[in-house]
């Protein structure tokens, strides 16, 4: 699948918030909330490739978090509300404004891994090695 940057970019956005397989657009890359499925079942993609490890944390800290702080301290400095304001508003917007997007950045970091075939430079052999025998103990050809 060979796509024109544009394509790739439409591709990534639309693949990871719907959370779709980026090969196929057809099977679910989530297992769960925030677990990537083992293998798309309808195309086979296999997801190890996919290490968003603390990604989606930190650009859903640097995106959201940190322009709802703003808001919050806006908030503070403008009106002068009483404590129980921002218990009840911006502890609210700052938690579900963190978490809520993890899921669709995940998604469209696990798509931009998959399209741009990305991986640790310099790592091509040994990730070959590692999953070779990852698959052959998985076929139960290797004693563990
Ligand atoms: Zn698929």
């Amino acid at each position: 699948m060979e796509l024109r940057d544009e394509d790739k970019l439409a591709w990534i956005l639309k693949s990871g918030w719907k959370g779709l397989c980026p090969h196929c657009g057809k099977g679910r890359m989530f297992k769960a909330w925030l677990k990537i499925s083992d293998r798309c079942e309808v195309c086979g993609l296999d997801y190890r490739f996919a290490a968003p490890d603390d990604g989606p944390a930190f650009f859903s800290l640097c995106v959201v978090a940190f322009p709802l702080f703003f808001f919050v301290v806006w908030l503070q400095v403008a009106f002068d509300p009483p404590a129980w304001v921002h218990l009840i508003v911006s502890a609210p917007i700052l938690g579900f404004g963190c978490v809520l997007p993890l899921r669709p950045i995940k998604g469209w970091l696990v798509a931009s891994q998959y399209v741009n075939k990305s991986q640790e430079a310099g790592t091509e052999k040994l990730w070959q090695q590692l999953h070779a025998r990852e698959e052959e103990q998985r076929r139960g050809r290797l004693d563990a």
